[in-house]
Protein backbone atom coordinates (compact mmCIF):
# COMPACT_ATOMS: atom_id res chain seq x y z
CA UNK A 1 0.00 0.00 0.00
CA UNK A 2 1.23 3.64 -0.58
CA UNK A 3 2.54 4.78 2.69
CA UNK A 4 0.30 7.92 3.38
CA UNK A 5 -2.96 5.38 2.47
CA UNK A 6 -4.80 2.44 4.81
CA UNK A 7 -6.72 0.04 3.33
CA UNK A 8 -9.68 1.10 5.71
CA UNK A 9 -9.62 4.59 4.11
CA UNK A 10 -10.08 2.61 0.55
CA UNK A 11 -12.32 0.13 2.11
CA UNK A 12 -14.37 3.59 3.20
CA UNK A 13 -15.66 3.88 -0.03
CA UNK A 14 -15.30 0.46 -1.51
CA UNK A 15 -16.75 -3.08 -0.08
CA UNK A 16 -13.41 -4.99 0.23
CA UNK A 17 -13.95 -7.48 -1.92
CA UNK A 18 -13.68 -4.72 -4.53
CA UNK A 19 -10.35 -3.63 -3.34
CA UNK A 20 -7.17 -5.51 -3.62
CA UNK A 21 -4.23 -5.09 -1.21
CA UNK A 22 -2.48 -8.52 -0.91
CA UNK A 23 0.82 -8.31 -2.65
CA UNK A 24 -0.01 -11.89 -4.04
CA UNK A 25 -2.89 -10.95 -5.59
CA UNK A 26 -1.29 -7.73 -6.46
CA UNK A 27 1.12 -9.90 -8.92
CA UNK A 28 -1.78 -10.30 -11.54
CA UNK A 29 -1.67 -6.80 -12.04
CA UNK A 30 2.36 -6.11 -12.12
CA UNK A 31 1.72 -5.91 -16.27
CA UNK A 32 -0.29 -6.07 -19.17
CA UNK A 33 0.57 -7.87 -22.08
CA UNK A 34 3.87 -6.32 -22.67
CA UNK A 35 5.28 -8.09 -20.03
CA UNK A 36 8.53 -6.28 -20.21
CA UNK A 37 7.03 -3.39 -18.37
CA UNK A 38 6.21 -4.66 -14.63
CA UNK A 39 5.63 -3.23 -11.22
CA UNK A 40 3.49 -3.67 -8.55
CA UNK A 41 0.47 -1.28 -7.73
CA UNK A 42 0.28 -0.11 -4.17
CA UNK A 43 -3.57 -1.34 -4.77
CA UNK A 44 -5.73 -2.01 -7.24
CA UNK A 45 -9.93 -0.99 -6.86
CA UNK A 46 -13.30 -1.71 -8.93
CA UNK A 47 -15.43 1.19 -8.38
CA UNK A 48 -18.70 0.03 -10.34
CA UNK A 49 -20.42 3.48 -10.60
CA UNK A 50 -19.41 7.01 -11.47
CA UNK A 51 -19.74 8.23 -8.00
CA UNK A 52 -17.54 5.54 -6.74
CA UNK A 53 -14.66 6.69 -8.98
CA UNK A 54 -15.31 10.19 -8.23
CA UNK A 55 -14.78 9.61 -4.60
CA UNK A 56 -11.43 7.04 -4.91
CA UNK A 57 -10.00 10.06 -7.39
CA UNK A 58 -10.49 12.53 -4.71
CA UNK A 59 -8.95 10.80 -1.99
CA UNK A 60 -5.97 10.06 -4.31
CA UNK A 61 -5.61 13.28 -5.34
CA UNK A 62 -5.78 14.44 -1.92
CA UNK A 63 -2.48 12.10 -1.30
CA UNK A 64 -0.94 12.82 -4.57
CA UNK A 65 -1.00 8.70 -5.56
CA UNK A 66 -0.29 7.91 -9.18
CA UNK A 67 -3.97 6.99 -10.08
CA UNK A 68 -3.70 4.43 -13.21
CA UNK A 69 -6.46 3.15 -15.20
CA UNK A 70 -7.22 -0.12 -16.47
CA UNK A 71 -9.36 -2.05 -18.08
CA UNK A 72 -8.94 -5.38 -19.01
CA UNK A 73 -5.38 -5.28 -19.24
CA UNK A 74 -4.89 -6.40 -22.70
CA UNK A 75 -2.77 -3.27 -23.72
CA UNK A 76 1.11 -3.94 -25.17
CA UNK A 77 2.89 -0.59 -23.84
CA UNK A 78 2.90 -1.33 -20.27
CA UNK A 79 0.31 1.73 -20.49
CA UNK A 80 -1.98 0.32 -17.37
CA UNK A 81 1.22 -0.32 -14.96
CA UNK A 82 1.79 1.61 -11.97
CA UNK A 83 4.50 2.76 -11.20
CA UNK A 84 5.80 4.53 -7.65
CA UNK A 85 2.90 2.45 -5.82
CA UNK A 86 0.26 4.11 -7.67
CA UNK A 87 -3.32 2.87 -7.45
CA UNK A 88 -5.14 1.20 -10.37
CA UNK A 89 -8.45 2.19 -10.67
CA UNK A 90 -10.11 -0.68 -13.02
CA UNK A 91 -13.17 -0.23 -14.64
CA UNK A 92 -13.58 -3.71 -15.64
CA UNK A 93 -16.32 -3.87 -13.48
CA UNK A 94 -18.36 -1.04 -14.67
CA UNK A 95 -19.74 -3.07 -17.56
CA UNK A 96 -23.18 -1.98 -18.03
CA UNK A 97 -24.97 -1.86 -21.53
CA UNK A 98 -26.80 1.02 -20.41
CA UNK A 99 -28.83 1.69 -23.86
CA UNK A 100 -29.10 0.33 -27.31
CA UNK A 101 -30.62 2.44 -29.61
CA UNK A 102 -31.02 0.53 -32.99
CA UNK A 103 -33.37 3.61 -34.22
CA UNK A 104 -30.50 6.19 -33.67
CA UNK A 105 -27.42 3.51 -34.19
CA UNK A 106 -25.92 4.13 -31.29
CA UNK A 107 -25.33 2.27 -27.84
CA UNK A 108 -24.25 3.68 -24.05
CA UNK A 109 -22.56 1.70 -22.77
CA UNK A 110 -20.20 2.06 -19.63
CA UNK A 111 -16.04 1.21 -19.69
CA UNK A 112 -16.04 -2.05 -19.00
CA UNK A 113 -17.98 -3.52 -21.59
CA UNK A 114 -15.88 -6.03 -23.40
CA UNK A 115 -16.06 -4.76 -26.96
CA UNK A 116 -17.42 -7.88 -28.08
CA UNK A 117 -20.60 -7.18 -25.76
CA UNK A 118 -21.86 -4.85 -27.16
CA UNK A 119 -21.95 -6.53 -30.29
CA UNK A 120 -23.24 -9.87 -28.80
CA UNK A 121 -26.42 -8.06 -27.23
CA UNK A 122 -27.25 -5.66 -30.09
CA UNK A 123 -27.14 -8.88 -32.02
CA UNK A 124 -29.75 -10.61 -29.85
CA UNK A 125 -32.61 -7.69 -30.84
CA UNK A 126 -34.81 -7.28 -33.18
CA UNK A 127 -34.47 -4.21 -35.81
CA UNK A 128 -35.93 -0.85 -35.07
CA UNK A 129 -35.85 -1.09 -30.88
CA UNK A 130 -35.28 0.75 -28.06
CA UNK A 131 -34.53 -0.73 -24.70
CA UNK A 132 -33.00 0.44 -21.70
CA UNK A 133 -30.50 -1.37 -19.41
CA UNK A 134 -32.28 -3.68 -17.38
CA UNK A 135 -34.27 -4.73 -20.29
CA UNK A 136 -31.17 -5.81 -22.33
CA UNK A 137 -32.78 -9.46 -22.09
CA UNK A 138 -36.30 -8.76 -22.10
CA UNK A 139 -37.20 -6.35 -25.19
CA UNK A 140 -40.13 -4.59 -25.91
CA UNK A 141 -40.13 -2.83 -29.00
CA UNK A 142 -41.00 1.20 -29.30
CA UNK A 143 -40.89 2.72 -32.43
CA UNK A 144 -40.54 6.55 -32.27
CA UNK A 145 -41.39 8.92 -34.73
CA UNK A 146 -39.40 9.24 -38.19
CA UNK A 147 -36.85 12.07 -37.62
CA UNK A 148 -35.90 12.37 -41.45
CA UNK A 149 -36.79 16.52 -41.94
CA UNK A 150 -37.29 15.73 -45.50
CA UNK A 151 -39.67 12.74 -45.37
CA UNK A 152 -43.65 13.71 -45.48
CA UNK A 153 -44.05 11.61 -42.37
CA UNK A 154 -42.15 13.37 -40.13
CA UNK A 155 -42.45 13.57 -36.90
CA UNK A 156 -45.71 11.39 -37.68
CA UNK A 157 -45.71 8.44 -35.37
CA UNK A 158 -45.23 5.82 -37.42
CA UNK A 159 -46.48 2.32 -36.30
CA UNK A 160 -43.83 0.68 -38.71
CA UNK A 161 -42.58 -1.93 -35.82
CA UNK A 162 -45.39 -4.55 -36.75
CA UNK A 163 -44.51 -4.73 -40.36
CA UNK A 164 -40.13 -4.92 -39.69
CA UNK A 165 -39.83 -6.08 -36.26
CA UNK A 166 -39.04 -9.90 -37.38
CA UNK A 167 -36.46 -8.37 -39.78
CA UNK A 168 -32.92 -9.46 -39.02
CA UNK A 169 -30.93 -6.77 -36.83
CA UNK A 170 -27.71 -5.74 -38.95
CA UNK A 171 -25.64 -3.65 -36.69
CA UNK A 172 -22.73 -3.78 -34.67
CA UNK A 173 -19.90 -2.01 -32.92
CA UNK A 174 -17.16 -2.41 -35.92
CA UNK A 175 -14.00 -1.95 -33.86
CA UNK A 176 -12.14 -5.18 -33.92
CA UNK A 177 -9.15 -5.10 -32.31
CA UNK A 178 -8.01 -9.10 -31.70
CA UNK A 179 -8.25 -9.06 -28.40
CA UNK A 180 -12.51 -7.87 -28.38
CA UNK A 181 -13.48 -10.70 -26.40
CA UNK A 182 -11.26 -9.36 -23.71
CA UNK A 183 -10.57 -5.64 -23.83
CA UNK A 184 -13.13 -3.39 -22.85
CA UNK A 185 -14.80 -0.26 -24.88
CA UNK A 186 -13.06 2.29 -22.21
CA UNK A 187 -9.68 0.85 -23.38
CA UNK A 188 -10.53 0.45 -26.68
CA UNK A 189 -11.12 4.62 -26.61
CA UNK A 190 -8.08 5.39 -24.73
CA UNK A 191 -5.98 3.41 -27.30
CA UNK A 192 -8.21 4.52 -30.13
CA UNK A 193 -7.84 0.79 -30.91
CA UNK A 194 -7.89 -0.41 -34.40
CA UNK A 195 -8.33 -3.49 -35.85
CA UNK A 196 -7.98 -6.37 -38.92
CA UNK A 197 -11.23 -4.22 -40.52
CA UNK A 198 -9.60 -0.52 -39.61
CA UNK A 199 -9.24 -0.42 -43.21
CA UNK A 200 -12.75 0.18 -43.95
CA UNK A 201 -13.69 0.83 -40.85
CA UNK A 202 -11.67 2.86 -39.52
CA UNK A 203 -10.27 3.32 -35.73
CA UNK A 204 -12.02 3.30 -32.47
CA UNK A 205 -12.63 7.26 -32.20
CA UNK A 206 -14.29 7.18 -35.29
CA UNK A 207 -17.04 5.09 -33.44
CA UNK A 208 -17.27 7.36 -30.19
CA UNK A 209 -19.76 9.94 -30.08
CA UNK A 210 -19.45 10.88 -26.24
CA UNK A 211 -18.04 10.20 -23.30
CA UNK A 212 -18.40 10.68 -19.59
CA UNK A 213 -14.63 10.84 -18.16
CA UNK A 214 -13.79 11.89 -14.49
CA UNK A 215 -10.75 14.25 -14.15
CA UNK A 216 -7.87 13.83 -11.52
CA UNK A 217 -9.50 16.44 -9.13
CA UNK A 218 -12.94 14.71 -9.34
CA UNK A 219 -14.56 16.45 -11.56
CA UNK A 220 -16.92 14.66 -13.95
CA UNK A 221 -16.97 16.37 -17.57
CA UNK A 222 -19.46 14.72 -20.57
CA UNK A 223 -18.06 15.94 -23.58
CA UNK A 224 -19.64 14.56 -27.67
CA UNK A 225 -22.79 13.76 -28.46
CA UNK A 226 -25.31 11.65 -26.92
CA UNK A 227 -28.86 10.16 -27.16
CA UNK A 228 -27.82 9.58 -31.09
CA UNK A 229 -26.69 12.94 -32.07
CA UNK A 230 -23.47 12.66 -34.00
CA UNK A 231 -22.08 15.90 -33.13
CA UNK A 232 -22.04 18.32 -29.98
CA UNK A 233 -19.26 21.21 -31.28
CA UNK A 234 -17.96 23.20 -31.78
CA UNK A 235 -14.36 21.32 -30.60
CA UNK A 236 -14.16 17.56 -31.18
CA UNK A 237 -13.44 16.63 -27.65
CA UNK A 238 -14.36 12.59 -27.73
CA UNK A 239 -11.88 12.57 -30.63
CA UNK A 240 -9.31 14.37 -28.18
CA UNK A 241 -9.38 12.17 -25.64
CA UNK A 242 -9.72 9.08 -27.84
CA UNK A 243 -5.55 7.43 -27.51
CA UNK A 244 -5.00 9.80 -24.25
CA UNK A 245 -3.94 6.21 -22.78
CA UNK A 246 -5.34 7.11 -19.47
CA UNK A 247 -3.64 10.10 -19.08
CA UNK A 248 -6.66 12.62 -19.03
CA UNK A 249 -9.13 11.07 -16.47
CA UNK A 250 -10.92 7.89 -16.34
CA UNK A 251 -13.62 7.19 -18.82
CA UNK A 252 -16.67 6.19 -17.38
CA UNK A 253 -19.48 5.99 -19.61
CA UNK A 254 -19.31 5.81 -23.91
CA UNK A 255 -21.82 6.89 -26.68
CA UNK A 256 -20.99 4.60 -29.16
CA UNK A 257 -21.82 4.07 -33.04
CA UNK A 258 -23.92 1.07 -34.13
CA UNK A 259 -22.78 0.51 -37.82
CA UNK A 260 -24.28 -2.05 -40.63
CA UNK A 261 -22.38 -5.10 -40.62
CA UNK A 262 -21.85 -6.49 -44.31
CA UNK A 263 -23.57 -9.22 -45.47
CA UNK A 264 -21.40 -10.22 -48.82
CA UNK A 265 -17.84 -11.11 -49.00
CA UNK A 266 -15.41 -12.29 -50.77
CA UNK A 267 -12.35 -13.72 -49.43
CA UNK A 268 -9.26 -14.26 -51.19
CA UNK A 269 -5.86 -15.88 -49.98
CA UNK A 270 -2.88 -15.68 -52.03
CA UNK A 271 0.81 -17.66 -51.70
CA UNK A 272 4.11 -16.02 -52.94
CA UNK A 273 7.59 -16.71 -53.21
CA UNK A 274 8.87 -13.67 -52.24
CA UNK A 275 7.29 -10.76 -49.39
CA UNK A 276 8.39 -8.12 -51.90
CA UNK A 277 5.83 -9.87 -54.72
CA UNK A 278 3.11 -9.93 -51.86
CA UNK A 279 3.72 -6.37 -50.88
CA UNK A 280 3.54 -5.07 -54.56
CA UNK A 281 -0.03 -6.37 -54.63
CA UNK A 282 -0.92 -4.78 -51.63
CA UNK A 283 0.62 -1.00 -53.09
CA UNK A 284 -1.50 -1.91 -56.15
CA UNK A 285 -4.50 -2.78 -54.82
CA UNK A 286 -4.57 0.88 -53.18
CA UNK A 287 -3.30 2.17 -56.04
CA UNK A 288 -6.66 0.44 -57.98
CA UNK A 289 -8.84 2.75 -55.96
CA UNK A 290 -10.62 -0.37 -54.35
CA UNK A 291 -10.92 -0.30 -50.84
CA UNK A 292 -11.43 -4.16 -49.11
CA UNK A 293 -12.37 -4.40 -45.75
CA UNK A 294 -8.84 -5.83 -44.69
CA UNK A 295 -5.70 -6.76 -46.37
CA UNK A 296 -3.82 -9.32 -43.81
CA UNK A 297 -0.51 -10.50 -44.81
CA UNK A 298 1.80 -13.44 -42.99
CA UNK A 299 5.86 -13.96 -43.71
CA UNK A 300 7.10 -16.98 -44.57
CA UNK A 301 8.23 -17.60 -41.31
CA UNK A 302 5.12 -17.34 -39.82
CA UNK A 303 3.88 -19.84 -42.57
CA UNK A 304 6.05 -22.40 -42.03
CA UNK A 305 5.04 -22.06 -38.43
CA UNK A 306 1.28 -22.38 -38.86
CA UNK A 307 2.11 -25.13 -41.61
CA UNK A 308 3.92 -27.65 -38.99
CA UNK A 309 1.18 -26.99 -36.20
CA UNK A 310 -1.86 -27.08 -38.27
CA UNK A 311 -0.84 -28.57 -41.66
CA UNK A 312 -3.14 -26.30 -44.03
CA UNK A 313 -1.10 -28.02 -46.99
CA UNK A 314 1.24 -24.76 -48.12
CA UNK A 315 4.09 -25.24 -50.26
CA UNK A 316 7.20 -25.12 -48.36
CA UNK A 317 8.34 -22.37 -50.45
CA UNK A 318 5.78 -19.74 -49.58
CA UNK A 319 7.40 -16.70 -48.27
CA UNK A 320 4.16 -14.68 -47.91
CA UNK A 321 0.43 -15.50 -47.53
CA UNK A 322 -1.93 -12.55 -47.93
CA UNK A 323 -5.42 -12.70 -47.44
CA UNK A 324 -7.77 -9.42 -48.91
CA UNK A 325 -11.59 -9.23 -47.72
CA UNK A 326 -13.43 -7.43 -49.75
CA UNK A 327 -17.45 -6.70 -49.07
CA UNK A 328 -20.69 -4.83 -49.73
CA UNK A 329 -22.71 -4.96 -52.84
CA UNK A 330 -23.22 -8.61 -53.93
CA UNK A 331 -23.77 -7.92 -57.95
CA UNK A 332 -20.12 -6.29 -57.48
CA UNK A 333 -18.20 -8.21 -55.47
CA UNK A 334 -17.19 -10.65 -58.15
CA UNK A 335 -15.81 -8.15 -60.57
CA UNK A 336 -13.59 -6.58 -57.63
CA UNK A 337 -12.30 -10.11 -56.70
CA UNK A 338 -11.02 -10.68 -60.40
CA UNK A 339 -9.36 -7.50 -60.33
CA UNK A 340 -7.52 -8.02 -56.94
CA UNK A 341 -6.80 -11.86 -58.50
CA UNK A 342 -5.49 -10.05 -61.93
CA UNK A 343 -3.44 -8.01 -59.59
CA UNK A 344 -1.48 -10.83 -57.65
CA UNK A 345 -1.17 -12.71 -60.92
CA UNK A 346 0.99 -10.12 -62.48
CA UNK A 347 3.01 -10.56 -59.08
CA UNK A 348 3.88 -14.24 -59.53
CA UNK A 349 1.43 -15.84 -57.32
CA UNK A 350 2.06 -19.37 -56.78
CA UNK A 351 -1.58 -20.06 -55.36
CA UNK A 352 -4.93 -18.31 -55.02
CA UNK A 353 -8.05 -19.49 -53.49
CA UNK A 354 -11.33 -17.18 -53.63
CA UNK A 355 -14.54 -17.84 -52.02
CA UNK A 356 -17.77 -16.33 -51.38
CA UNK A 357 -19.12 -19.12 -49.47
CA UNK A 358 -19.33 -18.46 -45.40
CA UNK A 359 -18.05 -22.18 -44.48
CA UNK A 360 -15.25 -21.48 -47.09
CA UNK A 361 -14.49 -17.97 -46.03
CA UNK A 362 -14.34 -19.32 -42.36
CA UNK A 363 -11.71 -21.89 -43.31
CA UNK A 364 -9.41 -19.36 -45.26
CA UNK A 365 -9.32 -17.16 -42.36
CA UNK A 366 -8.16 -19.73 -40.03
CA UNK A 367 -4.08 -19.47 -41.23
CA UNK A 368 -4.63 -15.70 -40.05
CA UNK A 369 -6.71 -16.43 -36.93
CA UNK A 370 -4.31 -19.41 -36.25
CA UNK A 371 -1.17 -17.11 -36.13
CA UNK A 372 -0.69 -15.93 -32.30
CA UNK A 373 -1.74 -19.24 -30.79
CA UNK A 374 1.14 -20.94 -32.89
CA UNK A 375 3.97 -18.53 -31.45
CA UNK A 376 2.92 -19.80 -28.02
CA UNK A 377 3.73 -23.16 -28.90
CA UNK A 378 7.84 -22.04 -30.08
CA UNK A 379 8.39 -19.56 -27.84
CA UNK A 380 8.46 -18.61 -23.66
CA UNK A 381 7.51 -14.74 -24.29
CA UNK A 382 7.21 -12.48 -27.57
CA UNK A 383 6.82 -9.04 -27.72
CA UNK A 384 4.46 -7.37 -30.87
CA UNK A 385 6.04 -4.31 -32.04
CA UNK A 386 3.52 -1.87 -33.21
CA UNK A 387 4.47 0.61 -36.29
CA UNK A 388 2.65 2.38 -39.20
CA UNK A 389 4.57 3.21 -42.55
CA UNK A 390 3.84 4.10 -45.92
CA UNK A 391 2.39 1.01 -47.69
CA UNK A 392 4.62 1.16 -50.72
CA UNK A 393 7.49 0.81 -48.19
CA UNK A 394 6.45 -2.55 -46.83
CA UNK A 395 8.48 -4.71 -48.64
CA UNK A 396 11.76 -2.42 -47.78
CA UNK A 397 9.99 -2.64 -43.91
CA UNK A 398 10.55 -6.29 -44.32
CA UNK A 399 13.61 -6.53 -45.45
CA UNK A 400 14.84 -4.29 -42.79
CA UNK A 401 13.23 -6.22 -40.03
CA UNK A 402 15.04 -9.24 -41.26
CA UNK A 403 18.59 -7.44 -41.39
CA UNK A 404 17.36 -6.28 -37.72
CA UNK A 405 16.68 -9.85 -36.50
CA UNK A 406 20.11 -11.15 -37.54
CA UNK A 407 21.83 -7.98 -36.40
CA UNK A 408 20.72 -8.81 -32.85
CA UNK A 409 20.00 -12.53 -33.08
CA UNK A 410 16.56 -12.55 -32.51
CA UNK A 411 13.71 -14.66 -34.62
CA UNK A 412 11.31 -12.38 -35.59
CA UNK A 413 7.84 -13.04 -37.40
CA UNK A 414 5.42 -10.91 -39.06
CA UNK A 415 1.74 -10.36 -39.26
CA UNK A 416 0.19 -7.72 -40.12
CA UNK A 417 -2.52 -5.21 -41.41
CA UNK A 418 -0.54 -4.82 -44.58
CA UNK A 419 -3.83 -2.89 -45.93
CA UNK A 420 -3.33 -0.23 -43.30
CA UNK A 421 0.73 -0.42 -43.29
CA UNK A 422 0.31 -1.21 -39.90
CA UNK A 423 3.40 -3.91 -39.30
CA UNK A 424 3.32 -6.31 -36.07
CA UNK A 425 7.21 -7.66 -36.02
CA UNK A 426 6.73 -10.37 -33.46
CA UNK A 427 10.08 -10.95 -31.96
CA UNK A 428 10.49 -13.76 -29.80
CA UNK A 429 12.51 -14.36 -26.57
CA UNK A 430 12.37 -15.26 -23.21
CA UNK A 431 11.13 -13.06 -20.78
CA UNK A 432 13.62 -14.98 -18.13
CA UNK A 433 16.73 -13.76 -19.48
CA UNK A 434 17.87 -9.82 -19.08
CA UNK A 435 20.19 -10.01 -21.67
CA UNK A 436 17.49 -11.41 -24.06
CA UNK A 437 14.87 -8.78 -22.77
CA UNK A 438 17.62 -5.85 -23.96
CA UNK A 439 18.31 -7.24 -26.90
CA UNK A 440 14.75 -7.11 -27.55
CA UNK A 441 14.54 -3.35 -26.17
CA UNK A 442 17.25 -2.35 -28.59
CA UNK A 443 16.18 -4.43 -31.76
CA UNK A 444 12.62 -2.41 -31.06
CA UNK A 445 14.38 1.18 -30.86
CA UNK A 446 16.21 0.83 -33.96
CA UNK A 447 13.15 -0.61 -35.88
CA UNK A 448 10.71 2.01 -34.74
CA UNK A 449 13.74 4.10 -35.49
CA UNK A 450 13.77 2.97 -39.25
CA UNK A 451 9.73 3.11 -39.77
CA UNK A 452 10.02 6.68 -38.29
CA UNK A 453 12.40 7.99 -40.60
CA UNK A 454 11.21 6.50 -43.77
CA UNK A 455 8.17 8.30 -42.78
CA UNK A 456 6.33 6.31 -40.54
CA UNK A 457 4.60 6.71 -37.13
CA UNK A 458 5.51 4.86 -33.35
CA UNK A 459 2.25 3.49 -33.33
CA UNK A 460 -0.09 1.73 -35.38
CA UNK A 461 -3.06 1.03 -32.77
CA UNK A 462 -1.27 -0.55 -29.58
CA UNK A 463 -0.36 3.88 -28.49
CA UNK A 464 2.94 4.49 -27.15
CA UNK A 465 3.12 3.16 -22.90
CA UNK A 466 5.86 3.23 -21.18
CA UNK A 467 7.13 1.05 -23.88
CA UNK A 468 7.77 4.15 -26.47
CA UNK A 469 7.82 6.76 -24.42
CA UNK A 470 11.63 7.76 -24.72
CA UNK A 471 11.37 7.75 -29.14
CA UNK A 472 8.56 10.66 -28.75
CA UNK A 473 10.99 13.12 -29.10
CA UNK A 474 12.59 11.33 -32.01
CA UNK A 475 8.96 11.26 -33.73
CA UNK A 476 7.88 15.04 -32.86
CA UNK A 477 9.68 18.29 -32.54
CA UNK A 478 10.21 20.34 -29.33
CA UNK A 479 7.80 22.36 -30.00
CA UNK A 480 4.79 20.06 -30.70
CA UNK A 481 5.89 18.10 -27.36
CA UNK A 482 5.72 21.29 -25.36
CA UNK A 483 1.75 21.80 -27.22
CA UNK A 484 0.85 18.28 -26.47
CA UNK A 485 2.10 18.65 -22.42
CA UNK A 486 0.13 21.75 -22.66
CA UNK A 487 -2.89 19.69 -23.20
CA UNK A 488 -1.99 17.41 -20.76
CA UNK A 489 -1.84 20.20 -18.65
CA UNK A 490 -5.12 21.16 -19.40
CA UNK A 491 -6.86 18.12 -18.46
CA UNK A 492 -4.56 17.11 -15.63
CA UNK A 493 -2.44 19.97 -14.34
CA UNK A 494 -0.28 17.90 -11.49
CA UNK A 495 0.10 15.20 -13.32
CA UNK A 496 -1.94 13.04 -10.98
CA UNK A 497 -3.40 10.69 -13.95
CA UNK A 498 -1.14 7.84 -15.33
CA UNK A 499 2.36 10.26 -15.24
CA UNK A 500 4.92 8.62 -17.07
CA UNK A 501 2.97 7.20 -20.07
CA UNK A 502 2.76 8.70 -23.70
CA UNK A 503 4.08 12.10 -22.48
CA UNK A 504 7.54 11.77 -20.51
CA UNK A 505 7.09 13.23 -16.84
CA UNK A 506 9.80 14.74 -14.60
CA UNK A 507 6.93 13.15 -12.04
CA UNK A 508 7.15 9.08 -13.41
CA UNK A 509 10.88 7.78 -15.02
CA UNK A 510 10.53 4.37 -16.38
CA UNK A 511 13.63 3.51 -18.23
CA UNK A 512 13.24 -0.15 -19.70
CA UNK A 513 16.50 0.09 -21.71
CA UNK A 514 19.60 -0.97 -19.35
CA UNK A 515 20.15 -1.01 -16.95
CA UNK A 516 17.44 -4.02 -17.01
CA UNK A 517 14.09 -3.68 -16.27
CA UNK A 518 14.54 -0.16 -13.86
CA UNK A 519 10.83 0.41 -11.54
CA UNK A 520 11.31 3.20 -9.64
CA UNK A 521 10.17 3.13 -6.23
C1 LIG B 1 -3.88 -10.95 -28.26
C2 LIG B 1 -3.98 -9.46 -28.37
C3 LIG B 1 -4.41 -8.92 -29.57
C4 LIG B 1 -4.51 -7.52 -29.70
N1 LIG B 1 -4.96 -7.02 -30.89
C5 LIG B 1 -5.10 -5.69 -31.02
C6 LIG B 1 -5.58 -5.14 -32.23
O1 LIG B 1 -5.90 -5.86 -33.19
N2 LIG B 1 -5.72 -3.80 -32.30
C7 LIG B 1 -5.41 -2.97 -31.25
O2 LIG B 1 -5.54 -1.76 -31.38
N3 LIG B 1 -4.93 -3.47 -30.10
C8 LIG B 1 -4.78 -4.80 -29.95
N4 LIG B 1 -4.32 -5.30 -28.77
C9 LIG B 1 -3.96 -4.38 -27.67
C10 LIG B 1 -5.12 -4.11 -26.65
O3 LIG B 1 -6.02 -5.18 -26.65
C11 LIG B 1 -5.84 -2.80 -26.97
O4 LIG B 1 -4.94 -1.73 -26.76
C12 LIG B 1 -7.10 -2.58 -26.11
O5 LIG B 1 -7.76 -1.43 -26.61
C13 LIG B 1 -6.82 -2.40 -24.63
O6 LIG B 1 -8.05 -2.49 -23.93
P1 LIG B 1 -8.07 -2.88 -22.38
O7 LIG B 1 -9.46 -2.79 -21.88
O8 LIG B 1 -7.41 -4.20 -22.17
O9 LIG B 1 -7.19 -1.71 -21.77
P2 LIG B 1 -5.94 -1.77 -20.77
O10 LIG B 1 -4.89 -2.65 -21.33
O11 LIG B 1 -6.42 -2.07 -19.40
O12 LIG B 1 -5.45 -0.25 -20.83
C14 LIG B 1 -4.90 0.26 -22.01
C15 LIG B 1 -4.67 1.78 -21.85
O13 LIG B 1 -5.92 2.44 -21.76
C16 LIG B 1 -6.07 3.10 -20.50
N5 LIG B 1 -7.45 2.84 -20.05
C17 LIG B 1 -8.11 1.65 -20.01
N6 LIG B 1 -9.37 1.84 -19.58
C18 LIG B 1 -9.50 3.17 -19.33
C19 LIG B 1 -10.55 3.99 -18.84
N7 LIG B 1 -11.74 3.48 -18.53
N8 LIG B 1 -10.34 5.31 -18.71
C20 LIG B 1 -9.14 5.86 -19.03
N9 LIG B 1 -8.11 5.14 -19.49
C21 LIG B 1 -8.29 3.81 -19.64
C22 LIG B 1 -5.01 2.51 -19.58
O14 LIG B 1 -4.56 3.46 -18.63
C23 LIG B 1 -3.91 2.15 -20.60
O15 LIG B 1 -3.12 3.27 -20.86
C24 LIG B 1 -4.18 -6.68 -28.61
C25 LIG B 1 -3.77 -7.25 -27.41
C26 LIG B 1 -3.66 -8.61 -27.29
C27 LIG B 1 -3.22 -9.18 -25.97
Amino acid sequence: MPRTLSDAELQNILPRDRVVTDPSELFVYESDGFTIAKSQPGAVVFPTSTEEVVRIVKLLNERDIQIVPRGSGTGLTGGCVAYENGVIVSTARMNKILKIDLENRCAHVEAGVRNLALSDAVAQLPLNVEIDADDVHDVHPTTSPARDPVAGSAGAIQNRQSKIQNLPNPYHFAPDPSSQRASTIGGNASTNAGGIHTLKDFVSSNHVLGMEIVLSDGTVIEVGGKDGAYESGPFDLPGLICGHEGTFGIVTKLWVRLVPKATSFRTIVALFKTTADACNVVSEIIASGMLPSAIEMLDGRMVELIESNYHFGFPRETQALLLAEIDGVDALLDGQMNDIVEIANKHHVTSIQTSGDPETRAKLWKARKAAFGAIGKISPSYCTQDACVPRSMLADVLAEVDKIGKQFGLQINNVFHAGDGNVHPIFLYDDRSEIEVQNVMEAAEVMLKYCIDIGGTLTGEHGVGVEKIHLMSYLFDHATMRQFQSVKDAFDPNERINAGKLIPSDKVVVTLLKPGRHVPQ
